[in-house]
């Protein structure tokens, strides 16, 4: 490939860092990936490719990021740009929320919110409708005000809020085009201060769940499904920590904590109220240190806000078959939105995540139950991490789904764009499926 370079991957499958997500449970069948450095290589490769995907930071669960020919975007238009009258700032599509909040804070700046790892690249978390928590607070992609995509015969298309199409393309699952600019809103930069509550009994969150999740700017809920709830975080704007020691019947935490018990807290984002930078308190995790617990694979699945208690419950009701394949599950609110592929589109919700142990099978059985469990409250899963259901089923929980699929059509009319996992789990039956994709072999 002219201008760039191309790495040829394996034929077969090792476990190793540039062939597998970062989780290793998923092994890229890829037959190229680039790597451009110029917006004027990304289109030649683009245009060129009969199957291509963006690979962002790897952090998917599953095939999503898979195609005939991959490219990278962590290498090109990877400067910040800072609009003070906007209030936005600017940055390639590859560049990782830990990098651009460095870039912030020197700039005395914010963003709303962050999910609970800084590793993950912008424009792969907004393509997947990537969270953080707070009743108030919508998911990542909510805060994005222009896009600059590449589309699959090598044009450079923009889109801003307020634009006819811009609330199909922003949640767009990889599927649009590549993703090389995005510009995200900004505020000016804020403290916050975190804390844990430990040992929630069951009746407490059932009983007091608006209370508890209204509690802080965001607010976690971890559990193992077991007697009580392990820990509430919270996470507060408030100038001082007007809370007390107890939550409902949770007690504060005298020592900092790792979402998974047993797990070293240094890995963590300060606790124990100390006030402190925003993106070192919204997530949970610090850059530099291995998220979660490294050895994992992860499911999440939204329901509307209203069905969230009896959607937790329900899980409850299976705690004794997942228990034994858990290692934490996290729950979350996220305000609802107007982007079509949004899980929060047209609906406030309540996420309930699995931190599975990487048992795949095991976790297939489990994830068999739960959707059958959660699938009565409409759950829609989230994008990025592994769930079970298809096309036909999740299609009926999207409402603007044929709008989506219409959107595809223009932007991408040769079908460069899609890929197994969006035939299987999106659009179902695909006649625009491309020649030479991994589907040929
Ligand atoms: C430890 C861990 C913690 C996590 N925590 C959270 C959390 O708190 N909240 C949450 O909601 N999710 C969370 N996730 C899930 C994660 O945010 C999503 O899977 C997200 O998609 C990861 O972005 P990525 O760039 O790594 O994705 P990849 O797997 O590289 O790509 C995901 C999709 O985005 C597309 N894409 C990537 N870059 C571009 C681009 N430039 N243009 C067009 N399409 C592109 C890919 O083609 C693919 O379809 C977590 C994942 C891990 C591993």
């Amino acid at each position: 490939m002219e201008g760039s370079q191309e790495q040829q991957l394996p034929s077969r499958r090792p476990r190793s860092a540039t062939t597998t997500n970062w989780a290793g449970n998923y092994a890229y069948r890829a037959r190229a990936v680039h790597a451009p450095s110029t917006l004027e290589q990304v289109r030649r490769i683009v245009a060129a490719a009969p199957q291509i995907r963006v690979l962002g930071s790897r952090h998917s669960f599953t095939d999503i990021a898979d195609a005939a020919e991959l490219v990278s975007l962590a290498g090109v238009l990877a400067d910040v740009i800072v609009d003070r009258e906007a209030m936005t700032v600017t940055v390639g599509g590859g560049v990782r929320y830990g990098e651009l909040a460095l870039e912030l804070g020197r700039e005395g700046l914010a963003l709303a919110n962050l999910a609970s790892l800084p590793h993950i690249a912008v424009a792969g978390a907004v393509s997947t409708a990537t969270h953080g928590s707070g009743d108030a607070n919508g998911n990542l992609a909510t805060a994005v005000a222009e896009l600059e995509l590449v589309t699959s015969d090598g044009r450079v298309v923009r889109a801003a809020r307020g634009d006819r199409d811009f609330d199909g393309l922003v949640v767009g699952l990889g599927a649009i085009g590549a993703v090389t600019r995005i510009t995200i809103d900004v505020e000016p930069a804020y403290q916050m201060r975190q804390r844990v509550f430990e040992g929630l009994p069951w009746d407490d969150l059932f009983e007091h769940f608006d209370a508890i999740t209204s509690s802080g700017y965001s607010v976690s809920v971890f559990t193992r499904w077991r007697e009580t709830v392990d820990q509430v975080w919270l996470k507060s704007r408030a100038e001082s920590d007007t809370l007390g020691d107890t939550l409902f019947g949770a007690v504060a935490a005298t020592e900092h904590r790792h979402p998974i018990l047993g797990l070293d807290a240094v890995n963590c984002t300060p606790q124990l109220s100390t006030p402190g930078p925003w993106s070192e308190r919204l997530p949970h995790f610090r850059m530099g240190f291995t998220p979660s617990s490294g050895a994992e694979i992860q499911s999440e699945f939204h329901v509307p806000r209203r069905h969230g208690v009896a959607a937790i419950a329900a899980v409850l009701g299976l705690a004794p078959r997942i228990r034994p394949v858990i290692q934490v599950s996290e729950i979350r609110t996220v305000a609802a939105d107007a982007l079509w592929m949004s899980p929060q589109y047209g609906q406030d919700t309540v996420a309930i995540h699995f931190t599975w142990a990487p048992e795949p099978d095991a976790v297939r059985r489990a994830l068999i139950e739960v959707e059958r469990a959660l699938a009565p409250f409409g759950a829609r899963p989230h994008w990025g991490k592994l769930f079970l259901a298809g096309a036909d089923e999740i299609g009926r929980r999207y409402e603007r789904l044929d709008d989506f699929r219409a959107l595809l059509d223009r932007f991408d009319p040769r079908g460069a764009f899609r890929n197994d996992w969006l035939t299987g789990h999106v659009l179902g039956d695909d006649r625009r499926r491309p020649a030479g994709s991994l589907a040929d072999g």
